[in-house]
């Protein structure tokens, strides 16, 4: 186990080291090498997929990979080539592979949150223990790491039980063999860091420190009641300052983790550069000229880059895709005089995670127990229905569930957030809750936490922002085909049911929306509302640009939270009249 503990920066006068496990290359003694090579293996976004992930996130661009079609199907004929790729069984069997002398396994964040149920059902327990088995270092946190908040994060970190769900049927946590890193995560309070900036390890008599840094706008996408009390700095200058800390220390090998990224062009190999200049760039560019590698995540991007430092000198930024798909080996050589790394040697390549290669054991047999495990949550009773909540849209658009998940959207986010409406998207809304019964249930409208998790299985966030009458009255324009936002087709947003409107089918785009009111009560142009959406649609999603305009951002909880609290607060559940928009010629 690494130190839990960790000094403030200004009195950190010795490195917490973990323990020296790697392995050894031959010895020459009659000339003893004067440099000392390190291989990392990393991977970023895992996002809890320990079982394959299916569809279009099991597929990876990949020149040498088959022919497939769209849903991942191998066609041989038709479609782009690509590697169906990702599990964590396959990922265990290619880290194995890869792995050479001075090893070892480092990643840039998201490794939970935002995960399949199998993960999720504990807490993220069940990918915390499967990434322990493969070994894995050190991570910096990633936005997603928050998800539950930073003592929910704290408790993954150093073992308990959780403090509402208890333990899961593993026995008590043990906490993680490594941690996830934050050198720009501090408290308010103090200033001091709330996770540890740094991890070294010590190869063959080198040193070698990793950096971790999450994304600065981490306030802006996790829920705000799980890191009130911490402020996510500005990334360069957070990292740099523990950089010439370690410098200082001797520990002249650095490499920053940081969950932050760009995007890439569309279709290219995994292993090439062709990036959108971002954050990810900034950051990898700004840094300083001691840090000789830079790993990144967040985007869900494959990248191999070389950006150029501030002395002038290449350096590689990478990333590995998301959900397993991709893993990113990087070499190079430490020079035992200088501790540093030697810049020319640093070497890097993108691998997919194909599944040609054989499951490693152990971990397919821990993905097997947790996935076990986890029936016992998907079968658990949520809430119950009265009678079939479908997904059928009505002339309006309306689908009941839509309206039901912005009625459970709404009431989550009133008190915190001040929501006084809120809308979902129509998309969102992946299956219906069906009755009689479910797989566990007696056919009596029994809705269990699997067949809920199976309506919103995104984890998007609740959010709440400020728009004016007349912005709101350009968001539900932004509905139809027509207009600059270029909506590929009518996509009306769910809306919770004390929002009433009324559009007209014939009506020219811009004028089609008339009569919006709240409880009731006509808006004006003029006017703040509080809307609750989710942080897709926040972010502009399904061509909502107008949504990206709003004010006064808040984060409430999860999306599937919100919706199983309310199932089990208003059970049983009738579905929602499909009512609250009329629609004229
Ligand atoms: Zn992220």
């Amino acid at each position: 186990m690494t130190s839990r503990s960790f000094l403030p920066l200004v009195l950190a006068g010795a490195i917490a080291m973990g323990g020296v496990t790697l392995v050894a290359g031959p010895a020459d003694a009659a000339r003893p090498e004067r440099t000392v090579p390190v291989r990392l293996l990393t991977i970023n976004d895992l996002h809890g997929n320990l079982e394959p992930p299916s569809g279009s996130a099991s597929r990876i661009l990949d020149p040498k990979g088959p022919l497939v079609d769209a849903d991942g199907k191998l066609t041989g004929i038709v479609g782009g080539k690509y590697s169906i790729a990702g599990g964590a069984a396959y990922l265990a069997t290619h880290l194995k592979q890869h792995t050479g002398r001075n090893t070892m396994v480092v990643a840039a964040g998201d490794l939970i949150g935002a995960s399949p149920l199998i993960s999720a059902a504990y807490h993220d327990e069940p990918t915390l223990d499967v990434l322990g088995q493969m070994g894995l270092k050190a991570s910096s946190a990633g936005n997603h790491e928050f998800d539950e908040g930073y003592t929910e994060l704290q408790r993954l970190m150093k073992g308990g039980c959780h403090p509402v769900d208890g333990c899961s049927p593993a026995g008590e946590w043990e906490g993680t063999d490594f941690d996830f890193l934050g050198a720009n995560v501090l408290k308010e309070r103090n200033d001091r860091y709330a996770l540890p900036p740094y991890f070294v390890k010590s190869v063959n008599g080198v040193k070698v420190g990793f950096i971790g840094l999450v994304t600065a706008t981490t306030p802006t996408i996790v829920s705000s009641s799980g890191i009130q009390g911490l402020k996510f700095t500005e990334e360069v200058a957070a990292a740099n300052k523990v950089s010439r800390l370690l410098a200082r220390q001797g520990v002249k090998a650095q490499v920053v983790l940081v969950h932050e990224g760009d995007q890439v062009t569309p279709n290219q190999d995994p292993s090439a550069c062709s990036v959108t200049p971002g954050n990810g760039s900034r950051i990898a560019s700004g840094l300083d000229p001691q840090v000789d590698v830079v790993v990144s995540g967040h985007s869900h991007q494959a990248y191999v880059c070389k950006t150029t430092d501030p002395a002038g000198q290449p350096r590689y930024y990478t990333q590995g895709s998301s959900f397993g798909r991709v893993l990113t080996q990087i070499d190079f050589q430490v020079d035992k005089r200088t501790r540093d790394v030697v810049r020319s040697t640093v070497a890097a390549a993108n691998h997919i995670v194909t599944r040609t290669v054989a499951e490693d054991r152990a971990v397919a047999d821990s993905v097997a127990l947790w996935k076990a495990r986890s029936a016992d949550i998907a079968n658990k009773q949520v809430g119950r229905i009265t009678a079939e909540i479908g997904i059928t849209a009505a002339p309006s658009g309306e689908l009941p569930l839509g309206n039901l998940i912005a009625d459970s959207q709404l009431e989550a986010t009133r008190t915190g957030g001040n929501a006084q409406i809120a809308f979902m998207n129509p998309g969102g809304v992946r299956a219906p809750l069906t009755h009689p019964g479910s797989p566990a249930g007696e056919g009596d409208g029994v809705v269990t936490y699997g067949e809920a998790f199976t309506v919103q299985p995104f984890n998007n966030l609740t959010q709440v922002i400020t728009l004016t009458g007349a912005q709101l009255k350009t968001v539900l324009e932004q509905q139809f085909v027509g207009g600059p936002n270029n909506q590929a087709f009518t996509k009306i947003l769910q809306p919770s049911s004390n929002f009433t409107y009324t559009y007209s089918r014939s009506a020219p785009w811009g004028s089609k929306v008339s009569a919006m009111k709240i409880d009731g009560v006509a808006v004006t142009d003029t006017q703040s509302i509080r809307v609750a959406v989710n942080n897709f649609l926040v972010g502009g999603g399904d061509a909502f640009a107008e949504l990206k305009n709003g004010t006064d951002l808040w984060s409430g909880p999860l999306d599937i939270d919100a919706f199983v609290d309310y199932l089990g607060k208003h059970s049983p559940v009738a579905p929602p009249a499909t009512d609250r928009i009329t629609v004229v010629d």
